[in-house]
């Protein structure tokens, strides 16, 4: 394995910090839901106008057709800025996108791709339910048939975005006497449909990111149906293992900057005992040299995943190695930085902030259940990785 980045590759990264340098926003992100999305969606339409949106996408479908290993400089470069994430512009881009370029008729893909990739659109996830989160295979909200149409009742709950989206790819259930993952649809759904009623949730972070979606007899064309009617179990397995594959890339490059802005902090701040900077405490040194480390060994594990995904084709379950680890390390990383701020922590200040220890110490804890919990990633590594018996 070559662990050294070509000289192209090297010089593609020049080329990307250049550009991400000129043309990074200069204003902060809003806070209102609908400030977010004209600022995520006009940040997205920066990148395509530039040429860098969909690196990794087929030219035919619009995007650059490079290697991911390209993607993942461009990952890496855009974290080390601290750059905003394009959150509201997540969905389409890292996961909906791919499982239509994968999955999904031509007219369909002629149709949403270009879409997501110029930023018109904002896609949402509609998969988890009250009763069926980790069990996603138990989901209840149901899609019967009639004419040319599926008329969908029913819930879905945690569904991020779903306040701003326009589209949705959702789960139904289609045949409720099949055996549990054979009788569920992947359908895009439009949000502006008649029917769907959309309530935000307020989070422990102050943020209303998700929501609860209730659909009362909203009807879907049938040909927005992604695949086959009721082999929708394994779109939405590939769906997941992008979800869980390089998009998690700019999160980790952004726990490697946190990493050393700790480490300056622990430089300028005193010791509990007032007698010397923090950093030459050697309990504090330990845990910030430990955590830098396990960042260097996150992005050693990222580069093996990319390396075997260009071999294989689509990301494959080594995915949630990562992801479980990242979770891990994100909620060690600000219990660290709480240690070190001490009491100027307990002021509320964003995640999205310079400085947003507490924001960021309570949204890590969202890491170890978003996308799949801590729990079911070792499952699956457990059966799907090692081959252990379930
Ligand atoms: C920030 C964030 C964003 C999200 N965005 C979306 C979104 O856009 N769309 C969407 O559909 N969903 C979204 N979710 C929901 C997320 O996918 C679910 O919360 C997650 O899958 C867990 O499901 P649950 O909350 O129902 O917990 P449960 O499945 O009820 O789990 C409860 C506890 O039991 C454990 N557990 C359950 N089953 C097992 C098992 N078999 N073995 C071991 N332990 C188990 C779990 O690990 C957990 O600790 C989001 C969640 C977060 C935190």
């Amino acid at each position: 394995m070559d662990l050294a980045f070509t000289a192209e590759e090297l010089a593609f990264r020049d080329e990307v910090r250049t550009w991400l340098e000129e043309h990074r926003p200069r204003e902060q992100r809003p806070h209102d839901r609908k400030g977010i999305r004209e600022f995520d969606t006009a940040w997205q339409r920066t990148q395509y106008e530039g040429g860098w949106a969909g690196i990794a996408w087929p030219t035919e479908y619009g995007g650059r057709g490079l290697p991911l290993v390209q993607a993942l400089i461009w990952f890496e470069e855009y974290g080390r800025l601290g750059l905003p994430g394009i959150d509201a512009c997540f969905v389409g881009l890292s996961h909906a996108g791919p499982t239509l370029i994968e999955r999904a008729s031509e007219a369909q893909k002629e149709y949403h791709l270009p879409r997501i990739l110029e930023g018109k659109v904002v896609w949402c996830q509609g998969f988890s339910e009250p009763e069926a989160g980790s069990d996603l295979a138990a989901l209840q909200t149901r899609a019967v048939i009639d004419g040319d149409q599926l008329v969908v009742t029913g819930q879905k709950i945690w569904t991020s975005y779903a306040d701003v989206a326009d589209w949705q790819e959702l789960l139904v259930r289609t045949d409720r006497d099949a055996p549990k993952h054979k009788g569920i649809t992947w359908v895009i759904c439009d949000m502006s449909s008649p029917g769907i009623d959309v309530r935000p949730i307020r989070t422990m972070d102050g943020e209303e990111e998700f929501c609860e979606v209730f659909y009362n007899e909203v009807r879907i064309p049938l040909a927005n149906v992604v695949g086959e009617i009721n082999h929708g179990w394994s779109v939405a397995m590939s769906t997941l293992s992008f979800e869980r594959g390089t998009a998690f890339t700019v999160n980790q490059v952004r726990l490697a900057t946190v990493v050393e802005e700790l480490i300056d902090l622990a430089k300028q701040r005193t010791s509990p005992d007032g007698r010397r900077p923090w950093i030459q405490d050697d309990e504090m040194a330990r845990r910030l040299a430990t955590v830098r480390a396990e960042v260097a060994a996150m992005r050693a594990m990222t580069y093996a995943g990319i390396s075997r995904s260009m071999r294989h084709g689509s990301p494959g379950p080594e995915g949630s190695i990562i992801k479980l680890y990242y979770s891990d390390l994100a909620q060690e990383v600000y219990r660290l930085a709480f240690d070190l701020v001490g009491d100027d922590g307990i002021e509320f200040v964003s995640r999205w902030v310079k400085g947003g220890w507490s924001g960021g110490y309570l949204f890590s804890h969202a890491a170890s259940i978003g996308g799949g919990t801590s729990e079911i990633q070792r499952n699956i590594i457990g059966e799907r990785v090692l081959g252990l018996p379930r």
